[in-house]
């Protein structure tokens, strides 16, 4: 049973004027349904965090400001996500809140488990940027490190954009390997470094695209030794997405989810999985290959006893 935390706040806690599809949360935990009819996936409610939890990886003046709501103009501007609501911080909370669960559930249960949200990569130690306030990625991993019994995380990002805040916060933390597959034409303009960059051309399709990630996974994620695998599995570098630069057919993202979720299994790692960007025309594309990640994840779910768990 794969399972998967989301709150209806990851819609509602966004203005319905915002530029961004707040839409596909609800849209994506609808077209679940029948797998959670079948068994195969069950929703979990994400709860608010311990906001203490954020200093892990945040500055303490950047979180105190948000939480008051007294973050200048220009942090919110670069932020995104306008007109903010009454509702951002608890959003903001509960959002960060399923990720640590997640998280939680993986190391110590499930194996594998997502968040139906989350994966906020542009977020930096102290400013958000691109649709991202706190980095949902870099608490959770340091939170495992701390309450878990996990030493090493890798973070495996296919997001179409570059997880410039993920780079950046782990930049001076060896026991936090970032991977970026990213199309080098997209946003953020100027890039951070990853402990490992793949930037893509624009319009690069399936095959040269499945090519690198197969070829990354086999011959630097295989021998790597770790205990626990993020997955920002955002679905932006479809050939739909109004922002993202490449052109993955639907069944070329279900290829490269495959990858990485053989991948975790075979290994026997706990893998977590957060959604990201998808920003599809219409977006009805993107709700599409998101629920196409989890329904995936919830048929490959590995049996208990799979995976090797840390003694936490
Ligand atoms: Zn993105």
């Amino acid at each position: 049973m794969f399972p998967l935390w989301y709150s209806p706040i990851y819609t509602e806690g966004l203005d319905p004027e915002a530029r961004f599809p707040r839409e596909r949360y609800r849209l994506v935990m609808e077209s679940l349904s029948e797998d959670v009819r079948e068994g195969r996936l069950r929703f979990r409610e994400a709860e608010r965090m311990d906001p203490e939890d954020l200093y892990l990886v945040h500055d303490h003046a950047y979180v105190r400001d948000f939480l008051n709501g007294t973050l200048d103009d220009s942090m919110v501007r670069r932020i995104g996500l306008r007109p903010w609501t009454e509702a951002i911080v608890e959003r903001t909370l509960i959002l960060t809140g399923g990720t640590i669960e997640a998280t939680r559930q993986a190391v110590s249960e499930s194996g594998f488990a997502g968040n139906l949200g989350g994966g906020t990569h542009h977020a930096y130690r102290d400013f958000g940027s691109g649709y991202c306030i706190f980095n949902d990625l870099a608490v959770a991993a340091k939170v495992a490190q701390r309450d878990f019994g996990i030493r090493r995380v890798v973070i495996l990002d296919l997001d179409v954009h570059q997880g410039d805040g993920t780079a950046a916060i782990f930049e001076n933390d060896s026991s936090v390997t970032t991977v970026s597959f990213h199309c080098g034409k997209n946003f953020p303009f100027r890039k951070m470094k990853s402990d490992y960059d793949m930037s893509l051309d624009e319009g690069i399709g399936d095959s040269e695209y499945l090519d690198g990630v197969e070829r990354f996974v086999s011959r630097e994620l295989a021998p790597m030794e770790f205990d626990l695998l993020f997955f920002q599995g955002g679905v932006d570098a479809l050939e739909t997405d109004r922002l993202g630069h490449l052109s993955l057919s639907r069944e070329g993202m279900m290829r490269r989810n495959e990858l990485v979720l053989d991948f975790a299994r075979a290994k026997g790692i706990p893998l977590v999985i957060t959604m990201g960007g998808g920003y599809g025309e219409p977006i009805e594309t993107s709700v599409a290959a998101h629920a196409d990640l989890f329904r995936q994840a919830s048929h490959s779910s590995p049996s208990p006893g799979d995976v090797s768990l840390p003694q936490a």
